[in-house]
């Protein structure tokens, strides 16, 4: 049994400051929210923290990116929601409005060692491993939906 919306919070939180560690200046708007009916779900806690830790990093690094690019006046935004579905699914949203995914790049996203970040701050395994973990070891199904330049949402779904 796992608590989905405790760990989200924390790896939240931990993917953060862990950015916050490595760039002080760097400030975002974080907004969540946490449906109560999601409440324990059956997971490898350990394999969805590390699914949702990759997600949050992912999206703040997007972010991050897009602000170097566009300077003063934008805010950089991520926003984190989970929700029991009408079918009894769990769903989990990452949304970002950073960098955003062309799509020639969003083809290749889940291939295992495909990374657009330099030697040093991307190994390219983090879809790879999650779209492995969410499918093959929860039944469930990752998606993602983004506009260049605009920013990205990832939808987890894990069935009820
Ligand atoms: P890594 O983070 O090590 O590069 P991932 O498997 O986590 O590996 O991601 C693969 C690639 O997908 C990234 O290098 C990036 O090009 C793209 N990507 C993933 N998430 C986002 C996002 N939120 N915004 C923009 N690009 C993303
Ligand atoms: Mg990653």
């Amino acid at each position: 049994p796992t608590d989905l919306n405790q760990l989200a919070d924390e790896y939240l939180r931990l993917a953060y400051h862990g950015l916050r560690a490595k760039n002080k200046a760097f400030n975002a708007t974080i907004t969540t929210f946490f449906d109560p009916a999601v409440g324990s779900i059956e997971a490898v806690s350990q394999d969805l923290g590390r699914v949702l830790l990759n997600l949050f990093t992912n999206a703040f690094y997007a972010v991050q990116k897009r602000q170097e690019a566009a300077g003063a006046g934008f805010v950089p935004t991520v926003s984190v929601a989970t929700r029991r579905n009408a079918q009894g699914d769990i769903e989990i949203r990452v949304q970002d409005n950073g960098t955003g995914i062309p799509e020639d790049v969003r083809q290749k996203i889940f291939q295992p060692f495909f990374t657009t970040k330099p030697t040093g701050e991307g190994t390219g395994l983090g879809l790879s491993l999650s779209y492995d973990i969410v499918t093959k070891g929860h039944g469930g199904t990752i998606e993602v939906e983004s506009a260049a330049g605009q920013g990205t949402e990832f939808i987890i779904t894990l069935p009820a």
